[in-house]
């Protein structure tokens, strides 16, 4: 077991489809990040993934920027297959995550070392200048979504950065394909190398 991980209530506390073994993944990843720069993740949902990468960042006075328009990807959408009532305003009539991941950050303390933006996440890049040690990709799960946010932000990425992408299922009979997709695409280019995934945490480092 890892030092530092956030705590067992914490996590339970908090909605997500993120699995324990990845988390701590994500966890070692950020604190090996932090020498190269900050982190940033796409896809913030409820936080849990930013409470083990803020926990890393919080350890190294690092900083993670949390990516996520907040109104649920095409998957959880009202009538989709991970629909949450629990997250829909009914009175704006839209899913929105981001109250949930405000309360979660509060709970955890993290404020100081996660900075949430709420935005698409091509439009947040268009202007970015900030070199990058870890980008998470973790948002829409369709092949233009995931696509798009990996051509949005791997640029960013400082040579011996982490690039991870969540919910790699090499067989399609176990999940949707396009994070795979995108995770062939990365080592298409010729840029990174691979890394053992965990479990379905893909985990690419860039060349120098
Ligand atoms: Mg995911």
């Amino acid at each position: 077991m890892l030092d530092g991980l956030p705590s067992r209530e914490l996590l339970e506390r908090t909605k997500g489809f993120l699995d324990e073994e990845e988390g701590a993944a994500l966890y070692r990843l950020a604190l090996r990040a932090a020498p190269l720069g900050p982190c940033l993740e796409i896809g913030s949902y409820c936080g849990k993934s930013a409470l083990y990468l803020g926990e890393a960042c919080r350890k190294t006075d690092n900083i993670l920027f949390s990516i996520d328009h907040h109104r649920g990807s095409e998957e959880q959408q009202p009538g989709e297959e991970y629909f949450d009532p629990d997250l829909f305003d009914y009175e704006r009539g839209c899913v929105d995550t981001f109250r949930f991941f405000r309360r979660t950050l509060a709970r955890a303390g993290l404020e100081e070392n996660v900075i949430p933006i709420v935005s698409a996440s091509a439009a947040a890049a268009r202007k970015w200048s900030t070199p990058l040690g870890l980008v998470f990709i973790d948002g829409g799960h369709s092949f233009e979504a995931a696509k798009t946010d990996f051509l949005s932000w791997e640029g960013h990425l400082v040579p011996e950065g982490y690039l991870l992408i969540h919910d790699i299922f090499k067989d399609p009979d176990e999940g949707g394909q396009a994070p795979y997709e995108v995770y062939k695409l990365a080592l298409g280019t010729g840029r990174y190398r691979e890394l053992p995934m965990v479990k379905t945490l893909g985990i690419l480092r860039k060349r120098i």
